[in-house]
């Protein structure tokens, strides 16, 4: 059988080409399946005579306009079965299943029995008709599964099956096959479920399908025969391997289902191998396989034939890759000058780096999915129910890894976050306080989990099925998926590796926005060295304060009587802070350190049940009844719109008188003679020009006296968060008096929205799904509103003051696409949180890279 391509060309017209070397084919016109033949065909391989349909045919053919399909089949060896293969432009996008053995018939059958024997030509009949019958004349499979295979009759049982179930005849006109197979495929594509598929994946509304008809390599018969698949590498790790597998009398990839009666591809002390079987043809393979790998300059997965010792190969795509794989690979192709460095980091999604960073559920492992949520921190975690952060402390203290489980969290959980493996809340969305802390600390983290239902009395979770679990059993939360999963399913480890740091090196030699961390305190500046980030751009002073023993104090300073009183508070305060800085400072060593003065509402620091409340009037001497009065009357309908941030900067202005003095003393210890820290300083939630007036008036108070005292000179930069509407209206106000701005997009999008950042997670899943939102505001930046006050606040406060520092620190600092946008808009830098730091060094490096390449 002649299956090499020896004529120049052959083109029934432009729309349907024999696939040559020199055919006019282009993944935009027949598909990326077609090119790639084309290029396997150009590298002199063994492909099979193929001819390519282009997007347009396949289009009319699902008008019903089907080409001339005895023409078609005029191109082929008239005693060779056909395949019919999807190739839509990109891969990823799927397409309908590929249809084998289109031809086969009473005749064909005869003509197999003689030269395979009756056995294998009937069962390959048999598969046809199945196959035909199923994907092709979309009659119910059951009909035909319950067919033994093995059974004597079982070609002709499927033959009746067929009869009855479609009332005529098996079609035997191998043009009618190949017409139907065309009709069929051509309509799967068009179907809804099939265009909402590929287009979550990214296609374009108008994704077009090109399909290739080729001839078989039978993979059944005399000599060596069957067929396999082939990789230069293991796909879940990236490493140098061979892997795939072969199997004898078969088809497609039967092989890779075949489980232990495949055999292995390279000489394998587990089993028999394809390399002892068939060696010639095993290093052809191996040949090939390099020679795809270098010329089509990607890690391919090679489907090949065997026919009775000839080699075919039938495709190749690139190798379906793990994340972990992904980097590796990318990194090997540019070190073996495959690819340049360049190109490598193009390759790699930034996200894919995240889930490097923490432990991950197996993909092969069972999953008891009980929950699900919004994945708010990457990575997964298992350990027993904890419902208090008192309770996931005592667990951690007899290290016993637990999941902290809570309607919300507060900045009381913290310490309780810290000590838990994960954390999970019935409630809030992205930027909610738990989302915001878990990735903080590089906890998996799923939020806003509704569908099941916490009962803290009695200590229990139930799931949507009526399943409970108790305090103490073990459940696993998935933060990459929004999954609350039970038990322990397998997991694979975090992998920091060498190729790694090499794919961030190359990334940061094209990266023109500089990335920062939000960091709060010295392990989190630990990690952001670890990541390489080139700051610190928010450290949010107020968690410092609930740490043991402080917490009083700050709860003494809120209850103080008089300024005196509270200043006496702040004393207490003041040396604690100033040793929180001065570490920071040694940590970053020389690098910029940002930190914001207090922000949230004093009241977030009082206990809210009896029993907190007594233990706080026995703490401070006071009655019950004062304490609780004075928690009461400090309750505020909407906090987060009250008394917060710089409002309480200039109402209670000794905390901040508190913090400056505590941040230049810790400079002044900090700074080398060769190397002074200038740190920065920035207000929260400003609207007013007058709001920095006052403030700015009562930091430089402080730095003067401080001078006066240490008798030592330093230097600091004041600048403002801009988190609110009308602080973006007025940035050209407020400019020429600070020297940088920080959009705070979390607090921001929850304004521009009046849309609670706690609450979101209600609601958020029904409108993106209802398509109100195309995204979670909180995850992905809005760049239409949120972003256009970006837009005017920067070029207004440009306008006033070029020179001036412009940066992002809210959790959109850590989004991709959100990255890319602040990048387009000459932000200076994003900060964002430890873990996602390589994220953002990779996704500025790409939009850097894909400016300088359009
Ligand atoms: C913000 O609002 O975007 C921000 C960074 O501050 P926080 O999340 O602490 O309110
Ligand atoms: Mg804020």
């Amino acid at each position: 059988m002649q299956k090499y391509l020896t004529e120049v060309s052959f083109t029934l017209d432009r729309h349907v080409t024999l696939v040559t070397q020199t055919a006019p084919i282009a993944p935009e016109t027949h598909g990326g399946r077609a090119k790639c033949l084309q290029r396997l065909v150009r590298l002199n391989l063994p492909v099979p005579r193929t001819v390519a349909l282009s997007f347009d045919t396949v289009k009319a053919i699902s008008l019903g306009r089907i080409p001339d399909t005895g023409q078609l089949l005029s191109v082929f060896d008239p005693d060779a079965l056909l395949c019919v293969r999807p190739s839509s432009q990109d891969p990823d996008w799927g397409g309908p299943t590929t249809i084998l053995n289109i031809g086969m018939n009473d005749a064909a059958c005869a003509r197999l029995s003689a030269e395979l024997g009756p056995e294998a030509a009937e069962a390959l009949y048999r598969r046809w008709v199945q196959s035909y019958a199923v994907h092709v004349a979309r009659l119910d499979p059951d009909a035909f599964e319950e067919i033994d295979a093995e059974a004597p009759d079982a070609l002709a049982r499927a033959l009746r099956a067929y009869e009855d179930e479609a009332e005529e005849p098996f079609p035997q006109d191998p043009a009618t096959q190949l017409a139907e197979v065309l009709r069929s495929m051509a309509r799967a594509w068009e179907s809804v479920s099939a265009r909402l598929l590929r287009e979550a994946k990214g296609a374009p509304v108008d994704a077009g399908l090109g399909l290739v008809v080729q001839e078989m390599a039978l993979g059944f018969g005399p000599g060596e025969s069957g067929s396999g698949v082939l990789q230069l590498v293991d796909p879940d790790t990236g490493l140098k391997q061979v892997t795939g597998r072969y199997l004898s009398q078969s088809q497609g990839r039967d092989a890779l289902r075949a489980g232990a009666r495949a055999l292995y591809l390279e000489a394998d002390p587990r089993g028999p191998s394809l390399e002892e079987r068939a060696p010639e043809a095993f290093a052809q393979l191996k040949e090939h396989a390099a020679l795809m790998r270098q010329r089509l300059r990607a890690e391919m997965q090679v489907e090949f034939t065997i026919e009775n010792g000839t080699l075919f190969i039938l495709d190749g795509v690139v190798v379906p890759a793990s994340d972990a794989a992904a980097i590796r690979i990318a990194v090997r192709l540019a070190e073996d000058e495959i690819i340049t460095p360049r190109e490598a980091v193009m390759r790699v999604q930034p996200r894919a780096l995240s889930s490097l960073l923490h432990p991950q559920v197996d993909p092969r492992a069972d999953r008891d999915v009980i929950g699900t949520g919004i994945a708010a921190s990457p990575g997964a975690a298992t350990g027993r129910i904890a419902f208090t952060a008192a309770d996931a402390q005592a667990m951690a203290a007899r290290e016993e890894p637990c999941i902290l489980i809570r309607r919300e969290t507060a900045p009381e959980d913290v310490r309780g976050m810290h000590a838990a493996v994960a954390i999970l809340t019935e409630k809030g969305g992205m930027s909610s306080h738990a989302a915001v802390i878990g990735r903080g600390m590089g906890r998996p983290c799923v939020v806003g989990a509704r569908n099941l239902r916490i009962n803290l009395k009695r200590r229990q979770i139930t799931a949507d099925d009526g399943r409970i679990f108790r305090e103490g059993e073990i459940v696993t939360v998935d933060g990459t998926n929004g999954e609350v999963l039970a038990g322990a399913p397998a997991m694979l480890g975090a992998m920091l590796d060498d190729a790694f740091r090499t794919l961030l090196g190359w990334a940061d030699e094209d990266r023109d926005l500089r990335i920062r961390v939000n960091a709060d305190t010295p392990e989190d500046a630990e990690k952001a060295r670890l990541f390489d980030a080139g700051g610190i751009g928010l450290c949010r002073t107020e968690h410092m304060f609930f740490e043991p023993g402080r917490l009083t104090v700050m709860q003494e300073m809120i209850f103080a009587a008089t300024p005196e009183d509270r200043r006496a508070a702040l004393a207490q305060l003041l040396p604690i802070q100033r040793a929180d800085f001065k570490e920071l400072f040694a940590i970053m060593s020389g690098k910029p350190v940002c930190i914001r003065l207090f922000d949230p509402p004093l009241h977030e620091f009082l206990p809210s049940d009896r029993a907190g409340l007594r233990d706080l009037a026995e703490a401070l001497n006071l009655p019950v009844s004062d304490v609780t009065r004075r928690v009461e009357s400090m309750g505020e309908y909407n906090p987060m719109l009250g008394l917060r941030g710089v409002r309480l900067g200039i109402t209670v202005p000794e905390i901040y008188d508190m913090q400056a003095r505590a941040i230049f003393e810790a400079t002044l210890e900090a700074s080398r003679k060769d190397e002074p820290v200038v740190p920065e300083i920035m207000i929260p939630l400003v609207s007013a020009r007058r709001e920095v007036e006052l403030v700015r008036k009562r930091v430089d108070a402080v730095a003067a006296a401080v001078r006066t005292e240490r008798g030592r000179d330093f230097t600091y930069r004041l600048g403002v968060m801009v988190e609110t509407p009308r602080a973006c209206l007025l940035a050209g106000d407020i400019a020429p008096h600070v020297d940088f701005l920080s959009f705070g997009t979390n607090d921001l999008t929850q304004m521009t929205y009046g849309l609670s950042r706690d609450d979101a997670g209600r609601f958020m899943s029904d409108y993106v799904q209802q398509q109100v939102f195309d995204e979670d505001p909180f995850h992905r930046l809005d760049t239409a509103g949120v972003g256009e006050l970006l837009r005017i606040g920067i070029e207004r406060a440009r306008a006033a003051k070029p020179e001036i520092i412009v940066s992002i620190c809210g959790e959109h600092g850590g989004n991709p696409e959100s990255i890319s946008f602040c990048r387009s808009l000459g932000m200076n830098y994003a900060s964002c949180s430890p873990f996602r730091v390589p994220v953002a060094r990779l996704a500025a490096a790409q939009a850097a890279i894909r400016d300088k390449i359009e």
